[in-house]
Order: C-alpha cells, then structure tokens, then sequence
C-alpha cells in the first residue's frame, strides 16, 4: 500500500492525468475484485449484507470508469470533457452513498443475489441515460468551476454518508466487530474526499488529488472488510475446527493403542504387545548374540481365593501381583498378561542363570508379601514360575513359551511355590 500510494503521488506531480487515471482503475479494480469476492463465496457465506454492498459496488466501478474515460483532456470517447466526467462521478458517489445508507438493512434480511446485480444495473443505466441525453444538472462548467448542484450534492452525499454511519452503528450488534471499524472507516474516509471535492477550483486541483486519495483508501478498507468475512475468516475457523480434529484424533488414537497395547485389570502389557515386543527382543538377541529369558507365572491355587472372598478380592489380588512383578523385576523387562491368572515376562539380555536368579527373587517376594483388600481383608499368595531361554530352550518363541509352561507346570507337580527352569533335554 505504501509503495503503491508513493508511486501515485510521484506520479501525480508529472502527470495529473495520469494520477487520476490510475487512482480511479485501482479503486475499481478494488471494488470489481470486492464484487467477484461476495459473489463467490456467497454460497457459503450466506452474508446476504456483503452481497448487497458487493453487487452495489460493482455499478460504482462501473459510474467510476466512465468517469475515468470521460475526464477532461482523456479524449476516449466523445464525453471527454470535465462537466460529463464531474457527473459521472457525482452519480456515483449518491450511489454509494445510498448503498451504504442501505446495506444495513441486509444484516438482518435477506436478499437474492441474482436480483442485487440486475437492480441496481437499472439504476446505473439510468443515471447514464439522464447525463448522455443531457438531462443531468450540470456539474461543472468550464471558467466558472463546480456548478451550486455539484456543491451541494456533495454536502448531501456527506450527509447521507454520516446517516449510513448511524445506521450501521445502530445494528452494530449484528455485525463483526472489526467489520464494523472498517466500514466506519471507509464511510468517514468517503466523507473526508467529498468534503475535499467540495472546494476544487480545477479538476487538475490539490483538493481533488487528496479527494482521490481517500477515496481509493475507503475501497481499501472496503475491500479488507469484504475480504476478512468472505475469505480469511471462513479459512480460519475451517483450520481452527480442524486443528481441534485432529487433536481429538491423535488422542483417541492413544487411547486406542494404550488399550490395545495394555491389559485393563491390571495395567501390564497386553498379550498382543507382548507378542510385538518378543519379535523384536528376539530379532536383537539373535542379531548380537545375547541370550534372552522368559518366566511363565501361575498362581497357586487361584481358584480358592475367588471361592472364599469372591471374584472381585481375585481381581485386586491381581493387580497388586502385577504391581509386586513390577517391582521386582528390571524397567527392561516386559511383564504382560497373558491369560486369567497367568503371566508371561521377558527378559531380554539374561542368561539362565541370572533368570533363575531373578525367579526366585520373584518367587520369595510374592510369598512374603500380605496382600490387603477392602478394610480388613488380607491374603497371601504363592506362584509357580517356569523359566526358559533362547538359545538354548529353544529358537522360536512358540517353542520357548512351550518350555517355559512345561517348567511352570512341572513347579506346580513339585509342590508350587517355586521356580523350574528348563534342562537342556527339554529342547
Ligand atoms: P493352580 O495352582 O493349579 O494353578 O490352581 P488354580 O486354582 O490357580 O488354577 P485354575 O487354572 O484351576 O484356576 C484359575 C482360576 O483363575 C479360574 C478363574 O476363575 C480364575 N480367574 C481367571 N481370570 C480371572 C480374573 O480375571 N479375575 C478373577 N477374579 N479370577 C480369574
Ligand atoms: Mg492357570
Ligand atoms: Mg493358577
């Protein structure tokens, strides 16, 4: 905007007339673009008050081009002289005026696009028909200047303008805010180019180079208002919708997995992430040559504790057995449910011997351990723990978990509470 308005003032000190021709062509480039804007995304807008002001517009730049064409020294067209021009563009600016005046009445009824355009193109056709028959006061008559009409015209147009600004800030609870400061801007910037037309002398005047200006601005600022509820405003609350979307997604997307990937009684792996977990262990341990172990954990007469204290005491006393695993065993290693009451650990990077080791450990905690539930309750439990491990029990992990169930099962024949692991004919 900068650059653009310190080229127009450049160019206005050499050519008058060429200042004045770019000047208009970028205020109706403005509005034509502001036109296309509201009719477009009229369909999702639905903004019946930009579609009034949007097809208004359209025939202002149509008034504002023959203006241009018709301005004196020009010699386009056979109107080129300063009177025809002076009331091309007094029509208008009443036309505009009376868009404005009007457009509020749209914030809160509606309209039919197809009918905007078409209406107020008869009203544009006429204003023309009046000042080519030469039924149009006159406006400008050359070595007198600007005729009373002209003058006064442009009072009224102020005082139409103001009127609009009392209009628009009486429904101002209908309309965006920051739409509301553009158009009251644009309004009060008209204001201030008709109030400057009002004392030209020559239409090649200080007064109409800063007429002209403020014009151009108050398209601008039009056109930003246009702009922000048609096209920037619908893009932000689309990305703002879909930001919250995909957030949402990404939430229920954990959510979905921790499920999957996690048993719910009692917070430990699931099987199907055991599963995912052992081809990668196993794919590591086969790679760099370590040994891999795994504990297949019963507990001991289960059954009864369900039987004596219900379902519900067996379903805490399995969550504090998944704890006691926990804490027993390294952060490096898996424990997962496996099926009711049984659970499956891996270890990965342990030998036998340090498995054993770490099952007995296993094995004497759960024993000491007094598992409390409700406000007296108190149970203590046993397991039977089977351990086996890769290479040497097996080379698959059917096979390895075979193994280690077999030793399971082998505890429990040898009295429970206790550790087996597997010998080396077991493979
Ligand atoms: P053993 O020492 O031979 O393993 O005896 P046990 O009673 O533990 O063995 P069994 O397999 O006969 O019984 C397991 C019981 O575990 C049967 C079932 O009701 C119980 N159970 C399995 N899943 C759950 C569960 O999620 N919650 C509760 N409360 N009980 C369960
Ligand atoms: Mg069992
Ligand atoms: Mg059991």
């Amino acid at each position: 905007m900068l650059s653009m308005v310190s080229f127009l003032i450049i160019v206005s000190f050499f050519n008058f007339l060429l200042f004045h021709t770019l000047v208009e062509l970028f205020s109706i480039l403005v509005a034509v673009l502001l036109s296309i804007v509201v009719w477009q995304t009229y369909p999702v807008s639905k903004n019946h008050f930009l579609m009034y002001l949007g097809s208004g517009y359209l025939w202002v730049a149509v008034l504002d081009f023959i203006h241009t064409i018709a301005y004196k020294g020009m010699n386009l067209v056979a109107i080129s002289n300063a009177n025809s021009a002076t009331q091309f563009w007094i029509s208008s600016r009443y036309l505009e005026a009376f868009i404005l005046i009007s457009a509020p009445i749209f914030l809160t009824r509606s309209i039919r696009r197809e009918l905007a355009i078409p209406i107020f193109g008869v009203v544009a056709g006429g204003i023309m028909i009046l000042i080519l028959t030469g039924n149009f006061p006159d406006a400008f008559i050359e070595g007198k200047g600007l005729t009373s009409f002209k003058i006064y015209s442009e009072y009224l147009i102020i005082a139409l303008l103001a009127s609009s600004l009392v209009f628009l800030w009486n429904q101002k609870n209908h309309i965006d805010n920051y739409i509301l400061n553009l158009m009251v801007a644009a309004i009060i910037l008209t204001m201030i180019a008709e109030l400057a037309f009002t004392f030209y002398v020559s239409v090649y005047g200080v007064s109409n180079l800063v007429g002209h200006f403020f014009k151009f601005f108050s398209y601008w600022l039009l056109y930003e208002a246009v702009v922000h509820t048609s096209l920037k405003q619908p893009i932000k609350l689309l990305r703002q919708d879909l930001k919250k979307e995909i957030h949402d997604r990404k939430l229920l997307e954990k959510e979905l997995i921790y499920q999957v990937s996690h048993d719910s009684l009692t917070g430990l792996n699931s099987r199907a992430m055991l599963e995912e977990r052992v081809i990668e262990e196993l794919n590591r341990a086969v790679r760099y040559k370590h040994e891999l172990s795994v504990f297949f954990l019963d507990i001991d007469h289960f059954k009864s504790i369900n039987d004596q204290y219900g379902h519900h005491v067996g379903d805490i006393v399995l969550g504090s057995l998944a704890r006691i695993m926990k804490r027993e065993v390294r952060k490096s290693d898996i424990v997962a449910r496996f099926g009711g009451e049984e659970f499956v650990v891996l270890l990965p990077e342990t030998s036998l011997d340090k498995a054993r080791e770490l099952a007995e450990r296993l094995c004497t905690s759960v024993e000491l351990e007094t598992i409390k539930f409700e406000d007296e309750g108190e149970v203590n439990l046993t397991v039977s723990i089977g351990v086996a491990t890769f290479p040497a029990h097996g080379l698959t992990w059917p096979k390895l978990l075979d193994i280690a169930d077999a030793s399971m099962y082998k505890a429990k024949k040898g009295g429970r509470n206790q550790v087996v692991v597997a010998s080396d004919d077991q493979n």
